[in-house]
């Protein structure tokens, strides 16, 4: 079969995402489960709050009874009883009467308003109110969550107050997409472990660290395989031994050169379903299987490995989870741009820019050389302006720009 070639990054996001496996589910309990992906709508099971309850502390009594109360002349009532929370009052509220009553306290019958303690004095079962009674410091039953409804659907990724909202609807576990299993293979002679010592014309390996984490970040769980030179028959072997996985990245070894063995690897014993994105940077990404295993070969300069992650990697990762989130390239923010950006020719380009508000406004400017080997300018920038092919965005224009900082951890 012919591969696709010089894609729009669209369609390459399209066929990545539909190899991922279909999420299978595990339920969790609520504490292990932030940051994971929800997998099945959450109904309450039960109303919240369950009775009309008082928001202070007080007395329960009638509005009517109350309204002409003021300091100089407080109404008094009789009190006839008191409902902490959690013990419902069982009598009745009748005219001149009132019940002390705590935050979270069940409204008796009869009560119309709560009157606050601090505007209250008791004595000898008689309480004198110098101000009326409001309707307002009852929370009505079933205000914040109706039994039987969804607050919570799949798809989302699981946050604090996500699962704090769980745990109040009285759920214990959520279930939610396993992790996909993701092994990071870097490949090239010239690459050394950090923490050796380099010689010349080598150089560190930073994507086995980066590819690592941004997978992580994602919600993959990582296998990191050990480096392999420029060998193909290391790789495949390499490949074999890796274990029970849903996807392998490699870093380097794509592009055009006579010792680019990924691409050799895939095009002469695997299935590629294209090489080549019409995106810079990463444009020689290739993307195929290798036996039933579905491959992602990155290009090994360090921006082109984390642009292409972030564009494609993720939404393999995403799919895999069952993720309703926005992917990283369709998460946009509108920039005024402070200087010229012009796109790399046919190639949607991914220009690394600072992103600030200044005066309510988002403002960007590029890092400066955008050579893909530039390792610092990721960390220098904190957007994406994603450049459509051929154009050219003056000082001025608004620009599209991805955020990064949601995937960088
Ligand atoms: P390649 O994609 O194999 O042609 O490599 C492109 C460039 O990225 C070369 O300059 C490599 O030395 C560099 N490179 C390859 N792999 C890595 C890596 N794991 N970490 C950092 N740089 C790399
Ligand atoms: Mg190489």
């Amino acid at each position: 079969m012919p591969h696709l070639t010089q894609i729009p990054v669209q369609d390459a996001i399209r066929i990545v995402a539909k190899e991922a496996p279909t999420p299978t589910l595990e339920a969790l309990e609520l504490n292990r489960a932030l940051g994971r992906t929800l997998a099945t709508d959450i109904a309450s099971l039960a109303d919240h709050p369950t009775v009309d309850n008082s928001a202070l502390d007080g007395y329960a009594c009638r509005v009517v009874d109350t309204e002409a109360a003021t300091d100089e002349r407080p109404v008094r009532l009789a009190v006839i009883g008191e409902v902490p929370a959690g013990t419902p009052f069982s009598g009745t509220i009748g005219p001149g009467q009132a019940v002390g009553i705590y935050t979270g306290g069940a409204v008796p019958a009869g009560a119309t308003g709560i009157v606050p303690v601090e505007v209250t004095s008791e004595q000898d079962g008689v309480v004198s109110v110098s101000r009326p009674a409001t309707a307002s410091a009852i929370r009505l039953r079933a205000q914040d969550l109706k039994r039987g409804s969804v607050y919570l659907e799949a798809g989302r990724r699981l946050s604090v107050a996500d699962l704090a909202l769980a745990a109040g609807m009285g759920q214990d576990r959520v279930s939610v997409g396993r992790r996909p299993r993701l092994a990071v293979l870097s490949t090239g002679d010239e690459v050394v472990p950090p923490g050796r010592s380099l010689k010349r014309g080598q150089v560190y390996d930073s994507n086995t660290t980066a590819i690592g984490l941004l997978a992580q970040v994602a919600g993959a769980d990582v296998v990191l395989l050990p480096h392999v030179g420029d060998d193909i028959e290391v790789l495949g072997e390499a490949i074999d031994s890796a274990g029970e996985i849903d996807l392998l990245v490699t870093s380097g070894g794509v592009s055009m050169g006579r010792y680019d063995i990924v691409r050799d690897l895939l095009f002469e014993r695997g299935v590629v379903l294209f090489w080549k994105v019409a995106m810079r940077p990463g444009g020689p990404v290739l993307f195929g299987r290798w036996r039933d295993l579905p491959v992602l070969g990155l290009p090994g300069n360090p921006v082109s490995t984390m642009v292409v992650f972030l564009t494609l990697g993720r939404a393999f990762v995403q799919a895999a989870l069952g993720s309703s989130e926005p992917l990283p390239y369709d998460s946009r923010i509108l920039a005024t741009a402070e200087e010229p950006l012009s796109a790399a020719g046919f190639k949607e380009t991914f220009h690394r820019v600072i992103l600030e508000s200044r005066e309510g406004r988002h403002l960007v400017r590029g890092t400066g050389n955008q050579n893909s080997g530039i390792l610092r300018s990721m960390v220098e920038a904190n957007g994406l302006a994603v450049l459509p092919p051929h154009a050219r965005i003056e000082a001025g224009e608004q620009v599209e720009v991805i955020p990064l900082e949601p995937y960088l951890g």
